[in-house]
């Protein structure tokens, strides 16, 4: 799946590699003809700030064109000067493949399409000029690695006495062959521990190793940096570090164009930090688990409906599907345990499946609501054997296992038609395959089923029968803010209306309404194509995402000329969507005049009813989720203590009822539950997923506040007092009422 920013990311890295690159700002070349690359040129590039060659060069001049591989190849050597054209040209032909590395970082940032061909057929197409294709080529696994204040990374661990020279020559010529990095072919011989191989790359690059415990993922990054990102540059943002600014642990250099870019996107300072094969491993899987957690579901809410369905099915046809290890205990032929597990998978709604080798055999694990689980061990030859038989279906080169590789299988599984989408990438304990589940057709939601607040359900009905202005949803990268606007539409009489939208990609099909895609590669993005659309007639546009600055003025301009424009917008909070388009040079009086209205969003997962308990949680759990007497008792929740609990009932004529009242029904504490788990949720408690909204409703109030540009914590307050409930006091409320968990609620809103 293209993540959300891979356009931003891909025009960003080639403003990047160019701007690098521009004459005259790279230094001469050594005697030995070697170039420092752009990360050690400016080692420590002050926040912001920017270089004078920077602001002295022109902009960048366009790349001549590749008229042969010839002349490219001599581009890309030219550009890593101490590599010779033997070697680049050998690792192009053995890994310029779309499935190579550079293959899945090209596409992961969006400058190709996943699967797009190889490395000619990318250069000839101009989608990627030889420099940016050669400043991503610099760090990928197998090329030999240079830096500045090291030099080659052969003589490098030649000099720290690692290994002979016969041994650590014979590691670089497998490297280069297999595409692996040099380090690793020496830990994988036994010629170094993973520990020292981490040490030496740490000491090689300049950069800090990774150590100590108070290292956490960091998933407030998940829209900038997506998993798909973090798989092809390994990668993993984590906080834990002194001072400010994005920390990114891996295993060697991510390339300063990755770098680079980073810092352009977030405006801080990016450190890289250096952790051990598995250690990376370890802290990717959680913070992919955290990420896709944040993200929760693309699955709308009627998806998950009929997914809680199947698994109710599931759970009567077969009755033993738990999360135990055993599950799969007693199928012994890797043909059955491949479909197996492709069956399980999707009755249960799982949507992505995991195989992954370690020391002891393969871990199986399905991604389910968001969070991974184990499902099985297999052992010995079993789990090799079931990789091997999917890539088969897959029709994926079985023989090739060092090489990553993408796959597709479509399979009628109980009835339904489902989609796999399998990649395979090489790790130190062998393949490693992840699974990605699509169901056929997806149903349009509707507002109803979002089961919003009567007052939000009438506020986002108000809000689609504006004649125009911007209504936004905002929230994490897949909060379900697509599902809200596609059944905000869904409320619009399409028959009297003409609709018209603008995705990336068209995730739903919907009726009686024009639906476009950006296509970046010939130039059609959200500004452009929403100034097509205005030419059309419209009465209504949704807009994918405001991402940009461009975007976001059209959007508005669009609105004032008398449209009504739906569109996603990447904010935390509703008054914060606000700030994101201060942000983005909108005149204030402009955007006061055309905003109607923002809906933050979250998902949090439900407690499954057929396994759902009393639970009772600690008294600092309670305080962390700010569930405190004060707010249950604003909250009706309880009952305010009185002076006297014992003491006769006071004169008040309002104290009696209420108090008797109290005694004979409910106890005076909510009661808390959690799913114990059971077969109808797979053993985790939850089943299914229902969202929680915070809507602002833009008053003429806040409209005066907006044109003087407020700042979020006036709109804040100013929202509140209008009677906008936040998105924690909504969460509160499903906790309260026992839809979901503490847990569940503390996940979602505070970590
Ligand atoms: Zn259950």
């Amino acid at each position: 799946m293209a993540s959300e920013n891979s356009a931003l990311w891909g025009s960003l890295v080639k403003a990047m590699t160019r701007k690098i690159e521009v004459p005259g700002f790279t230094p001469p070349p050594r005697r030995d003809g070697f170039r420092p690359s752009p990360a050690s040129v400016q080692p420590a590039h002050a926040p912001g700030g920017r270089r004078s060659s920077d602001q002295s060069a022109p902009a960048a001049p366009a790349s001549p064109p590749v008229a042969s591989p010839e002349a490219a190849i001599e581009r890309i050597a030219a550009h890593l000067s101490y590599l010779t054209r033997a070697t680049v040209e050998q690792y192009l032909d053995a890994h310029g493949n779309s499935n190579g590395v550079l293959g899945r970082r090209l596409a992961a940032l969006g400058l190709v399409e996943s699967g797009g061909g190889g490395w000619w057929s990318v250069l000839s197409s101009g989608v990627v000029d030889p420099e940016t294709f050669a400043e991503l080529l610099r760090s990928c696994p197998g090329v030999p690695q240079r830096s500045e204040r090291s030099g080659l990374l052969f003589d490098f661990i030649l000099d720290s006495e690692i290994g002979s020279y016969r041994d650590v020559k014979a590691a670089d010529k497998q490297s280069v062959a297999e595409g692996r990095r040099l380090i690793d072919v020496l830990v994988e011989k036994g010629t170094i521990t993973e520990a020292r191989g981490a040490d030496v790359t740490a000491e090689f690059f300049g950069y800090r190793r990774k150590r100590g415990k108070k290292w956490a993922p960091d998933a407030t990054l998940g829209h900038t940096i997506t998993p798909e990102i973090g798989r092809a540059f390994e990668i993993v943002p984590m906080t834990g570090g002194a001072g400010a600014g994005v920390h990114l642990v891996s295993t060697s250099n991510p390339g300063s164009a990755l770098i680079e870019t980073l810092k352009k996107m977030t405006g801080h300072e990016v450190e890289v930090l250096i952790d051990t094969p598995s250690g990376f491993q370890a802290s990717f899987d959680a913070w992919e688990q955290e990420v896709s957690a944040s993200q929760a579901a693309r699955a709308p809410a009627k998806q998950s409906t009929s997914a809680s369905r199947r698994r109710r099915a599931e759970r009567r046809g077969t009755g033993e599907f738990r999360i135990d290890q055993d599950s799969f205990a007693g199928i012994n032929s890797p043909p059955e345990m491949a479909r197996a597990l492709m069956e399980r998978a999707t009755s249960v709604g799982a949507t992505d499946i995991h195989l992954e080798p370690q020391r002891d055999g393969m871990r199986a694990r399905f991604r389910l609501d968001g969070i991974l689980y184990d499902v099985a061990r297999l052992r010995g030859l079993m789990g090799e054997e079931v990789l091997s038989r999917i890539k088969v279906m897959a029709d994926m080169d079985i023989t090739e296992r060092r090489k990553p590789q993408d796959g597709h299988i479509r399979l009628e599984l109980l009835g339904d038609n489902y989609d796999f989408r399998i990649a395979t990438v090489p790790t130190t304990h062998g393949e490693r395959m992840s699974i990605r589940i699509t169901a056929g057709a997806k149903e349009v939601p509707t507002l109803e089923l979002l089961s919003l607040e009567p007052q939000e359900d009438k506020l986002l009905h108000d809000f689609t029968r504006r004649s125009h202005g911007i209504v936004l949803a905002c929230g994490p990268v897949g909060s379900g803010k697509t599902t809200t606007l596609y059944a905000s539409l869904g409320e619009v009489d399409n028959a009297a209306k003409n609709i018209m939208t603008i995705e990336d990609p068209v995730e739903i099909a919907l009726n009686d309404v024009s639906q476009i895609n950006v296509n970046y590669k010939i130039g059609l993005d959200f500004a452009t194509g929403l100034r097509a659309l205005m030419r059309q007639d419209p009465n209504i546009i949704l807009v994918g995402e405001i991402r940009d600055e461009e975007t976001a003025k059209v959007a508005v301009r669009a609105s004032l000329t008398g449209l009504l424009v739906f569109s996603t917008i990447h904010a935390n909070s509703a008054p914060g969507a606000i700030t994101t388009l201060y942000n983005f040079n909108i005149p204030p009086f402009l955007l006061a005049t055309s905003l109607v209205g923002v809906v933050a969003q979250r998902l949090l997962r439900t407690i499954c009813p057929d396994c759902k308990q009393v639970h009772e949680p600690e008294a600092k759990v309670l305080e962390q989720a700010g569930l405190t007497d004060e707010w249950l008792i604003a909250n009706g929740y309880l009952e305010a203590p009185e002076p006297e609990p014992e003491s006769e009932p006071a004169a008040e004529g309002e104290e009696k009822p209420k108090r008797r009242r109290r005694k004979k029904k409910a106890p005076a504490r909510p009661i808390f539950y959690k799913g114990a788990g059971c077969d109808a949720c797979f053993g985790t408690g939850y089943l299914g997923r229902r969202g929680i909204f915070e809507i602002l409703d833009v008053s003429d109030q806040m409209r005066l506040a907006i044109s003087e540009r407020k700042p979020e914590s006036t709109l804040r307050s100013m929202a509140l007092e209008g009677g906008m409930r936040p998105l924690a006091d909504s969460g509160r409320h499903k906790v309260v009422g026992g839809e979901t968990t503490l847990d569940e609620f503390i996940r979602v809103l505070y970590q």
